[in-house]
């Protein structure tokens, strides 16, 4: 997605409220040639406005657990590739503090690295080294697993609002919500007929979140007063246009504070207080976004956590959810998950991965062509392992027909070849991705 093209139509206002490190994000757009508002990517990262000041006492059951040279490659080769975060940071021989300015006067926090003996963290997941006391027979390979399913957006009255109302040319309009929703119905038993504990963050329609658009106004008359307002295009507009302009940008605004801040805030509060899973799946189609054009094929894309970029360590929250992360050392397990999930979707769906993209994912991804890093609110926020899947386009014309078409059994016919449901595809890859990749850490032999 990183390689998709902004929409050339009209879409500034709504682009400008994906503020900051536009270049790596998603891109929403309309298409020209179809009739409605659609996303066409999913992932969000999207900075927050909405940020409490960090708990930086939460940071205190990982100190001492990594070396100073686990730290760093971490942060260099996942984490900060492009170096944005390591100009807050000053390294001594037993630790590293954290600035909230690159002048490094206003002291964060500090870190003290492992020596000798590491004090045990107790984490809510369980680790890659951790897998095999399990111990499971070859029947239940996820017994005593924790496994999150996160279908995403809210769908039902809130889709057009949240952009995910996908319609082709004259074709009915399909929600992604559905669509992730029903594959999210399908997984779920595949998963517990081998011992996991699935647990959905949500299964219905409705926001996690109690929150409402409205709440967000302030908020939202600020970034659009602070950004919109102060654009030369929207300062050329007439008096009446630009006024108008700027409620609408405002609206916007607020609602993408609700659906998107927020709801995934919200789902992240379910995850690493109830939920507490070992790994979590957050489950949605991709879709292409050059010129409105269809896509041509489908291809499948997994993304991992990591990539902060310059504007995403600017605040001490930011600085905090990115040491979290780091610190509580998900990455090897999410990353060898990834990896095997990612390559056993690609066969069993016979999708291609994206065309190769600039930037620093190689390093990250043992050249996983189907793995992408990218810093999104739900894997950031989310704690644990968590695998974020993009299969298919939506707008390859037989994708959608096979959207339309719904769940069912057997095959049917799609432009002469017999197909199953992709529904049922896209669940039976991934149940048999997560089931092969556990087996293999848990399973006594
Ligand atoms: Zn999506």
């Amino acid at each position: 997605m990183s390689s998709l093209r902004r929409g050339k139509l009209g879409t500034s206002a709504v682009l400008s409220l994906l503020n900051n490190d536009r270049a790596r994000r998603s891109r929403s757009t309309f298409l020209s040639i179809y009739a409605v508002l659609c996303l066409l990517s999913c992932a969000c990262s999207t900075a927050t406005l909405a940020e409490d000041a960090p708990n930086w006492s939460l940071l205190a059951p990982f100190q001492r657990t990594m070396t100073r040279a686990e730290f760093q490659s971490r942060l260099d080769r996942v984490f900060s590739p492009g170096g944005a975060f390591q100009k807050f940071l000053v390294y001594t021989n037993d630790g590293v503090s954290v600035f909230n300015d690159e002048q490094h006067k206003q002291r964060l926090y500090r870190i003290e690295f492992a020596t000798d003996t590491r004090p045990e963290v107790k984490r809510a997941f369980k680790t890659l080294e951790e897998l095999p006391a399990l111990k499971n027979p070859p029947e239940q390979p996820l017994r005593g697993l924790r496994i999150a399913l996160d279908p995403g957006h809210i769908g039902g009255e809130f889709a057009r609002m949240e952009e995910r109302l996908f319609k082709m040319s004259n074709g009915p309009g399909e929600q992604e919500a559905v669509q992730n929703l029903i594959v999210a119905r399908l997984l779920a038993p595949q998963l517990q007929r081998a011992g996991a504990t699935v647990l959905f963050t949500k299964n219905d329609f409705r926001p996690v979140t109690d929150s409402k658009p409205e709440q967000f106004r302030e908020l939202a008359e600020k970034h659009v007063r602070e950004n919109d307002a102060t654009r030369p295009d929207v300062r050329a507009m007439g008096e009446l246009a630009r006024e108008a302009f700027l409620l609408d940008a405002t609206r916007k605004r607020m609602e993408l504070e609700f659906y998107r801040n927020a709801e995934l805030r919200a789902r992240a509060s379910l995850v690493n207080d109830k939920l507490r899973p070992d790994l979590t799946l957050c489950i949605h189609f991709n879709a292409t976004g050059d010129d409105g054009r269809p896509a041509p094929d489908n291809r499948l894309m997994v993304m991992i956590h990591g990539n902060y970029s310059a504007d995403s360590v600017d605040t001490p929250q930011r600085k905090f959810e990115l040491l979290w992360k780091l610190l509580e050392n998900s990455h090897p397990t999410e990353l060898a998950a990834a990896d095997a999930i990612s390559c056993v979707m690609g066969a069993d769906l016979k999708l291609p991965p994206e065309p190769a993209r600039p930037g620093p994912n190689a390093a990250a991804t043992g050249n996983n062509p189907y793995l992408c890093v990218r810093n999104l609110i739900a894997n950031r926020l989310y704690h644990g392992p968590v695998i974020y899947l993009e299969p298919y386009y939506q707008n390859n014309p037989t994708t959608y027909a096979r959207l339309l078409a719904g769940d069912y059994d057997g095959e049917r016919e799609f432009g002469g070849q017999r197909l199953r449901s992709i529904f049922r595809e896209y669940a039976d890859a991934v149940a048999h991705g997560v089931i092969e990749f556990y087996a293999h850490h848990t399973v006594a032999r």
